[in-house]
């Protein structure tokens, strides 16, 4: 959307932008903020979050970023804490639905983007990496990516949609 003036606006999707100081457009230098700004990636999004899948080193890995940018975990509005919180473990529930994992881990990091976000890891009992805390691949350094398969997908995009239509 644009105003009269020509500048760019995102009224609708950025409810809770407190200044243009958060707003993802004016964050080319993040890489979160282009994922939600392209929007092609997102998984799901309600006024608080953005879902995308993480590097798939573990099966469906997702990454679970606030909608806005922030780097200040220690300084994020209280509703949206109350809503990252809540609104991951739904996404959960969804993807556990799909893939059945035997555990999920749940990780804040903060040392390579600093835009708010955590890792969802659903955890196998047949992971090499099983009862230790998710191996994660350095940057540069090979893995096999392990996607969800089509009836996986399918049932966590429906799970998606039917959270998608109690939200809105
Ligand atoms: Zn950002």
């Amino acid at each position: 959307m644009v105003n009269r003036k020509g500048k760019k606006i995102e009224i609708k999707r950025f409810k809770y932008l407190k200044h243009e100081n958060n707003n993802p457009a004016n964050h080319p230098e993040c890489n979160f903020c282009q994922i939600i700004m392209k929007e092609k990636e997102i998984l799901f999004e309600d006024d608080h979050i953005v879902v995308v899948f993480g590097r798939l080193h573990h099966k469906g890995h997702l990454v679970i970023m606030i909608k806005t940018h922030e780097e200040d975990l220690l300084k994020l509005h209280e509703k949206t804490v109350d809503s990252f919180m809540n609104d991951t473990i739904k996404i959960m529930r969804a993807l556990d639905k799909a893939i059945k994992p035997d555990l999920f881990n749940l990780a804040y990091y903060d040392n390579w983007d600093h835009h708010i976000h955590w890792n969802v890891y659903p955890r196998y009992k047949s992971d090499s990496d099983w009862g230790n805390p998710p191996y994660i691949p350095n940057k540069g350094e090979h893995f096999d990516p392990k996607p969800l398969t089509e009836e996986e997908m399918d049932i966590f995009i429906k799970e998606l949609n039917r959270l998608r239509k109690k939200i809105i």
